[in-house]
């Protein structure tokens, strides 16, 4: 634990802020954000969110007024429907100034950020959309901001107990997908609590459902990683991706997608929408990040890590395969619905009830890629299994052969060609078929990574992930059960493109303050005790 005194945080904090708040750093620093104990400092009183950039500073009160400190409001909008309808977002592409742009549920986003006992940052410093920082490990594409763009993932939901309603103007979040999976797959209202009896973060989200409970319901949820909800719904509307434009036509897409946490990072989000929490209390704060109680670095999205996901779950944590997998058989009295005998989906099988294929958050589910990597002993994960991949080059879904030559895009058509064989396997017949399955997808993601939202790169990464999924639909219909299946198809976050002639760094303005301090990601800014003064429990004040 850090040794500082809550009177040397502030005080150092306020230094670390008006460092990054610099007007010569205002091209790479979007925004800088905090929480502070409420100014008004009565029992009861909780954290409030804190805002600065350049321009000015705001405190924002949870009722969602902003209080401006200094200068100008930083956040002049937090409207979850800016740039659209689409159009708007392509004839103005950025990069913005926040000034410019949008930042959806700011306040409750940071909170939650900061909400952890031992991982939350003191700092959080967001990369202005147009920062391109290949040196720290960033792309031309880019996502991880508060900002709407690259908080905006899509979200679709199709068939068996979904109304039947196109495109709608709404959005959601992805905390919702978690509660609207288990509603779907039969989990009663009251049960959608995690392990300490708490109300989710996110809702079921019943609007768009049938309202009565499926009987032997088979739900899938597929996540394309980084996908751009704007770019995906006009391509699929232009029909360029025929199975996402399927799954519309018997469904409702919202177009302003659903709002991802802070950071717009990819295991954040993936344990968003798997537990219906935030980061403050799911405990991955972001893909890396520092844990003070053990002093160590944890790395959450790599490859060699995925398969520990568990590792990093807070204790109240409950995923929605363990909701799913505490249904009480029909005919055994359930403490959460008093209805003696009430109708709920039989387990009377040996097939998996509930499977997550290349998901690393898999803590309950019966099938799970990530378990067999468990299983097999390969230190370095998902990393190891090379050899054991299908070829990309032979891959009947690739668009372009010439993204092989990037080797992320390489090795994600290999494991996205193993996520749709182990989907065909899992999907043999209704019968044997899960109740809830997730199928996690990454082509979307280096598309995106390497080229931005749009480019030719991205939109084959979709076209590839779309040519998976009509041919799982095709599977689906050669059996003859396609309209048994409830869908839901989402991603992590959105997408938006940096600007090359836009680098640097904030870290030796940081460096000049002359205070020890750890910046993960980089954006996590980690305030530490000196290393010359001795540790004294007793004046552990965090
Ligand atoms: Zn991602």
């Amino acid at each position: 634990m850090s040794t500082l005194s809550a009177v040397q945080v502030s005080a150092r904090r306020e230094s670390v802020v008006s460092a990054l708040t610099s007007p010569d750093l205002a091209s790479i620093v979007d925004l800088v954000v905090w929480v502070e104990a409420d100014r008004m400092g009565g029992p009861g009183d909780g954290p409030v969110a804190m805002a600065a950039s350049h321009v000015g500073r705001v405190r924002l009160h949870p009722d969602g007024r902003h209080e401006v400190l200094e200068g100008l409001d930083p956040i002049t909008s937090e409207d979850p429907m800016a740039f659209l309808p689409y159009d708007r977002e392509c004839a103005d592409p950025g990069p913005r100034t926040s000034c410019e742009n949008s930042y959806p549920y700011a306040a409750s986003r940071i909170l939650s950020l900061f909400a952890d006992p031992t991982c939350s940052p003191d700092v959080a410093v967001m990369h202005t959309p147009r920062h391109f920082f290949p040196e720290q490990g960033g792309h031309v594409g880019e996502h991880g901001s508060l900002d709407v763009i690259q908080s905006r993932a899509p979200l679709v939901l199709s068939g068996r107990g979904v109304a039947t309603l196109g495109v709608v103007d709404a959005h959601a979040r992805l905390v919702d997908v978690c509660p609207t999976l288990a509603t779907l797959a039969g989990v009663p209202a009251a049960d959608l609590r995690d392990a300490g009896g708490d109300p989710l973060d996110g809702r079921a989200l019943t609007t768009y459902l049938g309202g009565e409970p499926l009987v032997e319901p088979a739900v899938i949820g597929i996540l394309w990683d980084g996908a751009h909800c704007g770019d995906l719904l006009h391509l699929a509307e232009s029909g360029e991706l025929p199975g996402v434009a399927r799954l519309i036509n018997n469904g409702v897409a919202l177009r302003g997608g659903a709002v991802a946490h802070f950071p717009s990072v990819t295991l954040t989000n993936h344990t968003s929408l798997l537990t219906g929490l935030g980061p403050g209390r799911h405990g991955v704060l972001g893909n890396v990040f520092y844990d003070r109680a053990t002093g160590e670095r944890v790395v959450a999205n790599d490859s060699a890590t995925w398969h520990r996901s568990a590792e990093w779950l807070r204790p109240a944590v409950r995923t929605v395969f363990e909701m799913v997998n505490s249904l009480v058989p029909p005919g055994e009295p359930n403490p959460a619905d008093p209805t003696p005998g009430g109708s709920r989906p039989s387990p009377g099988r040996d097939s998996p009830r509930t499977a997550c294929v290349n998901e690393a958050v898999d803590r309950g589910a019966d099938y799970s890629t990530m378990a067999m990597i468990r299983d097999s002993g390969i230190s370095s994960g998902a990393a190891g299994l090379g050899d054991q991949l299908p070829d990309a080059a032979t891959s009947s879904h690739l668009h372009d052969r010439a993204h092989l030559a990037n080797s992320y895009y390489s090795w994600c058509t290999q494991v996205d060609d193993l996520g749709l064989d182990q989907m065909r396997a899992l999907w043999g017949s209704l019968e044997s078929a899960p109740t809830l399955t997730w199928w996690a997808s990454v082509v979307s993601d280096a598309g995106h990574h390497a080229g931005g939202p749009r480019s030719d790169i991205a939109r084959d990464s979709l076209r590839d992930s779309d040519s998976r999924l009509v041919s799982f639909l095709d599977h689906l219909d050669g059996l003859g059960i396609t309209d048994q299946v409830t869908f839901l198809l989402t991603a992590d976050h959105g997408f938006e493109g940096s600007d090359p002639s836009v680098t640097g760094s904030w870290r030796p303005a940081l460096e000049r303050l002359d205070i020890p301090f750890r910046d993960e990601g980089p954006g996590f800014i980690y305030l530490l005790p000196d290393p010359d003064q001795p540790r004294d429990r007793a004046a552990t004040s965090r």
